[in-house]
């Protein structure tokens, strides 16, 4: 017998759970491209995109993945042989430094390692040690979805100020968009890309690039752009297909307007708020699981966590076997480890993350609790008891915050 039979639950960090009211608003005919109501729908999604991103700026929209925004966002700043400082606080800041050098970019890899936050202080002492001001921006990752952690942006534009160093400010906010509180004018972003399926709640095919007013003069003082990737006409269209370059994405169009329709509904601070509350209630019951047994959260401060993604560590082959049991008995499909061992290395077993990001819920946060305490407890996982009780009094808002 399974008791899998049900609504299936993705509890990873992305794609993400996808709204009815999402699912409905792309369940259509065909739209006409040439005139009619998405030509103003369309317009309508961008003061939206904005206020989600805190930015009265630019946003460009592109048919692409959040590899497609890395690109993106250097395709329109930087020249060959330019050269960037690439944070990595896990496998994604590696990712967009990999991107950075095939297009002929100099990177100056800055790696936190899989476990801790940028370091402010060394961030400093590059730029300070920059007197050229060869480096042309600081490429930063809010919220390492690998490794759970959660950076300090603001505190890189802190640090900029005080050095007087001229960079880019440019930050990955794929994981993080409409999950961790994010200001791009506030902390002073000059470049924040996004992609359609984590907090935004639409299927993978979306792309976002955010920038500002001095980003966009570096875009004009670049010689040339390819022009599937230039950001100017699809930020400023004159023509509906400039929007897009060709084709626009119709349905995903939909999909979006639907859940920025439920974003504005709810707040975007509204948003943060059921994200922290919801990611306590987790963390409550991870740490509560960890008293006694293997079971460890990755990221040891509350502070410095993602309120997106929670990476775990449990060891060998304890995260896989949790995985395959929650799935196969309970519907519920939590994360892989990424990055923290090599595919072949046995010791990749003993990660797991449960994403919780976008569309959650008290009851869906609390369903998958408890899909992993059954797990933990059938496949005689040793953990510590109480972890559904301790995160139940974080949503019944009777245990002090965590972090
Ligand atoms: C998911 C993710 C990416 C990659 O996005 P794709 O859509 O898979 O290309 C990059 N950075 C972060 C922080 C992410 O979470």
């Amino acid at each position: 017998m399974s008791l899998a039979n049900g609504r299936p639950y993705l509890a990873i960090p992305g794609p993400s759970v996808m709204p009815e009211e999402v699912l409905r608003a792309m369940h259509r005919a065909a739209p006409n491209i040439y005139e009619g109501d998405l030509i103003e729908m369309t317009a309508s999604l961008i003061p939206d995109l904005r206020a989600v991103a805190r930015t009265t700026q630019h946003v460009a929209i592109y048919i692409a993945n959040g590899h497609g925004a890395w690109e993106a966002a250097l395709a329109n700043t930087l020249n060959p042989g330019d050269r960037v400082l690439v944070s990595a606080t896990g496998r994604f800041g590696h990712g967009w430094a990999e991107v950075a050098e095939l297009q002929g970019i100099a990177v100056d890899l800055m790696d936190f390692g899989k476990r801790a936050p940028i370091d402010l202080n060394r961030i400093e002492d590059a730029l300070r040690a920059d007197t050229a001001h060869a480096i042309k921006a600081v490429l930063a990752t809010h919220v390492d979805t690998s490794s759970s952690v959660l950076s300090d942006i603001a505190g890189i534009r802190a640090v900029l100020d005080a050095t007087g160093h001229p960079a880019l400010l440019m930050a990955d906010c794929i994981a993080s968009l409409a999950c961790d509180r994010f200001e791009m004018d506030g902390w002073g972003v000059d470049v924040m890309v996004a992609g359609s399926q984590k907090g935004l709640m639409v299927p993978p095919g979306l792309a976002f690039v955010f920038f500002s007013d001095k980003a966009a003069e570096a875009r004009r003082a670049l010689p040339r752009v390819n022009r599937y990737w230039d950001w100017t006409a699809r930020a400023n269209p004159e023509m509906f297909y400039q929007y897009f370059g060709g084709t626009a994405p119709t349905h995903h169009l939909y999909g979006l307007r639907a859940a920025l329709d439920l974003i504005m509904a709810e707040g975007i601070e509204e948003v943060w708020a059921r994200h922290d509350t919801l990611a306590r209630a987790i963390w409550a019951a991870c740490e509560t699981w960890g008293q006694t047994g293997p079971l460890e959260m990755n990221i040891a401060d509350p502070a410095l966590r993602s309120r997106a993604v929670t990476a775990l560590r449990i060891g060998a082959p304890h995260g896989s076997a949790l995985r395959r049991w929650v799935q196969d008995n309970a519907g519920v499909t939590l994360g892989i480890g990424l990055g923290m061992a090599e595919p072949n290395d046995p010791a990749w077993h003993g990660f797991f993350r449960i994403g919780h990001m976008g569309h959650v819920n008290a009851h869906m946060v609390l369903g998958a609790l408890g899909a992993i305490e059954a797990g933990l407890t059938a496949l005689d996982i040793p953990h510590g008891t109480g972890a559904l009780a301790a995160a139940a009094r974080v949503i019944a808002g009777r245990t002090r915050c965590v972090g």
